[in-house]
């Protein structure tokens, strides 16, 4: 498939260097909607531009200043009130732009081929910072890591898991990976491979946003998937939207029946946490729990929610 961007002459500009410029502007945004599609280019497309090269080059800066910073974002297991598991994510702070969302820097990371390295690095400090909460006298937990498509298809990408693992001291079970459907749809050999070798070490396996791509059910049949975590989009409609409603339900039941656990990310209020709750969902994730948070403020939490007896939800 192909992302194509369209300018007109003279319209839109009237040097082959302009001309150029527009279309590629138009065709990043092609990109970005979805990919496989076309765009015309508009005016808007430049300020969107300018603001993909500051944060390029503010990226390519960002490793040597160590602006980059992991936050943890607690779960909470709704059968047992527990704490099973937390998040990972990624967090940058720039000189020049302040604080940027991974949703709009992690694929710009993508398309330099950097986020290899860096997602190196937050595999590390994500297994440090868990080596670092048992040795603190916390019950052992797991810690999720999310990955790009690029590392799972770098043939060294098993070997830099279990490097984390044994430098950190983290057991392969306090692991868990958090892949996405547009990552299995590319069907790459290396990424099927990897998979099961990981899983079949005992690291969890987790299919993030789930419901957003094809959510195709043969993936659940032909990779080694642990956990579910169904997409924030759908638990937003389940208080207002009948159809929202039963299409958590539906994922929720098919996860159970297929023995999968199922995570519902993006609950934010106790409405959609009960009937999360009424339907059996193992485990919800969200600012109603908590926000992510900074390692030190992560501590706290975890050490504030153990050291309480069983929570009463
Ligand atoms: P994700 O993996 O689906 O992570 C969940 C996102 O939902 C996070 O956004 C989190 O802050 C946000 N969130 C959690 N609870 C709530 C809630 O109740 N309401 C709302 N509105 N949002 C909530 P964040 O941190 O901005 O990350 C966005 C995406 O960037 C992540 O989505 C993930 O795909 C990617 N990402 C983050 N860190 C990394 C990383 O280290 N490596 C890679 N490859 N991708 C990452
Ligand atoms: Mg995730
Ligand atoms: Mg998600």
């Amino acid at each position: 498939s192909a992302s194509i961007g369209i300018t007109i002459f003279p319209d839109d500009g009237t040097t082959p260097n302009d001309l150029l410029k527009n279309a590629d502007s138009a065709m990043y945004a092609a990109k970005e909607n979805g990919k496989a599609n076309f765009q015309f280019y508009t005016p808007s497309l430049n300020t969107e531009i300018q603001e993909r090269l500051a944060i390029k080059n503010g990226l390519i800066k960002a490793v040597e200043r160590e602006e980059f910073d992991v936050f943890y974002q607690p779960k909470l297991n709704l059968h047992s009130g527990r704490i099973d598991s937390v998040e990972a994510l990624m967090r940058w702070n720039s000189e020049e732009l302040g604080s940027v969302s991974p949703a709009k820097f992690i694929p710009m990371l993508e398309e330099s081929g950097m986020v290899v390295d860096v997602g190196e690095w937050v595999l590390q400090k994500a297994c440090k910072q868990h080596q670092s909460w048992l040795r603190a006298g916390l019950p052992p937990i797991r810690v999720a890591v999310n990955l790009s498509a690029r590392q799972l298809r770098e043939l060294r990408f098993v070997g830099v898991v279990h490097e984390a693992l044994s430098k950190s001291g983290v057991p392969a079970e306090g692991l868990e990976i958090e892949i996405t459907e547009s990552m299995l749809m590319s069907d790459s050999a290396v990424a099927v491979v990897a998979l099961q070798e990981l899983h079949d070490a005992g690291i969890h396996i987790a299919m993030d946003d789930f419901g957003t791509g094809y959510s195709s059910l043969s993936y659940l049949k032909r990779f080694p998937i642990d956990t579910i975590k169904i997409d924030r989009s759908f638990v937003s409609d389940i208080t207002s939207n009948s159809d929202g409603t039963e299409i958590i339900r539906t994922i929720i039941s098919m996860g159970r029946a297929l023995n999968r656990r199922v995570v519902a990310e993006g609950v934010e209020t106790k409405e959609q946490l009960d009937m999360l709750k009424s339907y059996q969902c193992d485990e919800i994730q969200g600012f109603y729990f908590s926000r992510p948070l900074q390692s030190d403020e992560a501590t706290k939490f975890l050490l504030d929610y153990f050291s309480k007896s069983e929570q009463k939800l």
